[in-house]
């Protein structure tokens, strides 16, 4: 063996790593920060173009969204939200939490996603309506020259009706993917993992989807459906673990961005950098959406994925290079979150290993921090957001409290709000009331 000093930066890496761990495995917040990030790397396994292809497609559909959900209207059949200054808001979280912020903050509303009111109105119908171009070409039913609204039509629902779209959610996928697969006709299953809401339940059943419960978690929801799909051969099993479908539809939202930063005059370049904070649950929406933001501004985008304190399944797979072998539940993370959306024990491994060295990192946070936001958003901005929407917004924050932002550099944050304008309102001011109360009594972080 070779004799030497002891190295010290080793030694502290070593010992850095322990703390970390040992508070994840604690359900503590902490902030990583990626090592293997390369801002500047390409990824070569999916072709930018295929993104391309992705936002056309939701462009040939635009007529038929058009037609059948009214709420489109205004955006001629496109799903887009807005992107919003939330500076207010900044304002008011850096004297609540005294610590300053360098640079605007703007927040893309994907909570206010028509259709079904969260970032799974990209994705979810994404594949769905894939799934049903294909199949209506190869029965030449239509070309992709035609209008599509002539989908809406006995014809076409009788068609779809000999098909069979299964899916496992937590709530929200089941809810986008329900409500397009039944206005399109096909034949839906839906399997609900415990911490879905019932009312995510009843509105899909008045819809006449087949509503599944399960008394395990979303790993064991997934693993059900999976069977159910292997048996059947009329089956579109929409893998939210391993889709590349989900994927790319859930990227087209970069391509979207990119046109509202310039509409904005927002200039993104190395001394003007983006900071993304992204709510994380098995990986498939801040992937596409890493994905995409990375092809199109490099090394001047950093993207930073958020999870419950009690569901760090992906920060878990991706620390140590483990993906889908993580299960929180083998270390004790008991994996229960009222963020319903990010409540995912094993993260898609498909997501970890494509963009291993593309995330800058990540932070978790409690349950009680995405309520107190949750009423901070609606007191400042008037934002409408479920809690798992909550936890990008502290993300500014937690970078400028780690001392991420370098000297000379002003960036723009943008939290992506994931979801809530579905949320029943009397459901809803009950969050509001307990975000309230926290906002006024509990001390801060
Ligand atoms: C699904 C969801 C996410 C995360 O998406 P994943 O693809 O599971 O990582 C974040 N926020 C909300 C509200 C969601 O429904």
């Amino acid at each position: 063996m070779k004799k030497g000093r002891l190295d010290k930066e080793k030694i502290k890496k070593v010992i850095k790593g322990c703390v970390m761990f040992h508070n994840i495995i604690n359900m503590k917040e902490f902030f990583w920060k990626n090592e293997k990030y390369v801002p500047n790397g390409k990824i070569e396994e999916i072709n930018f173009q295929e993104l391309i292809e992705a936002e056309a497609r939701l462009e040939r559909f635009a007529p038929y969204i058009n037609k059948v959900f009214c709420e489109t209207n205004e955006f001629n059949g496109i799903i887009e939200s807005r992107l919003v200054n939330i500076n207010k808001m900044k304002v008011f979280m850096e004297s609540y939490y005294k610590e300053s912020i360098i640079g605007d903050i703007y927040c893309k509303c994907d909570n206010e996603l028509p259709i079904s009111g969260s970032v799974k109105a990209r994705g979810g119908i994404y594949e769905v309506l894939k799934y049903a171009e294909d199949l209506a070409i190869k029965d030449n039913l239509i070309s992709s020259q035609e209008d599509y609204s002539k989908i809406d039509s006995k014809e076409f629902k009788k068609f779809y009706s000999g098909y069979n779209i299964i899916v496992a959610s937590t709530g929200n996928l089941g809810l986008s993917i329900g409500i397009i697969s039944s206005k399109l006709g096909f034949k839906v299953d839906v399997h609900m993992s415990h911490d879905a809401k019932a009312w995510k339940k009843e509105l899909l059943k008045d819809l006449g989807v087949n509503v599944i419960e399960h008394e395990g978690d979303y790993s064991k929801a997934v693993e059900l459906a999976r069977k159910q799909a292997d048996l059947s051969k009329d089956a579109h099993f929409i893998d939210d673990e391993n889709s590349k479908d989900l994927f790319l539809g859930y990227g087209v939202a970069a391509l979207r961005l990119e046109k509202q930063l310039k509409h904005n005059n927002i200039i993104i370049d190395k001394k003007h950098p983006l900071i993304v904070y992204l709510p994380c649950g098995v990986g498939g929406a801040p992937g596409g959406i890493t994905f995409g933001l990375k092809s199109i501004f490099g090394e001047n985008v950093h993207c930073f994925w958020v999870e419950p304190t009690h569901a760090p399944a992906m920060i878990l797979g991706l620390m140590t290079g483990q993906h889908e072998n993580i299960y929180v539940k083998k270390y004790g993370i008991d994996g229960k979150t009222d963020a319903d959306g990010l409540a995912v024990g094993k993260p898609s491994g498909f997501v970890g290993k494509l963009l291993e060295k593309s995330i800058a990192g990540g932070y978790t946070l409690e349950d009680k921090e995405l309520y107190r936001l949750l009423a901070i958003a609606y007191n400042e901005e008037h934002l409408k957001l479920e809690p798992s929407a909550t936890a990008s917004f502290i993300g500014p924050l937690k970078l400028g409290k780690e001392n991420y932002i370098k000297k000379d550099v002003i960036p723009t944050h943008i939290v992506w709000a994931t979801g809530g304008s579905m949320v029943p309102k009397d459901i809803w001011e009950e969050y509001y009331a307990k975000g309230l109360d926290l906002v006024k009594k509990d001390e801060i972080i």
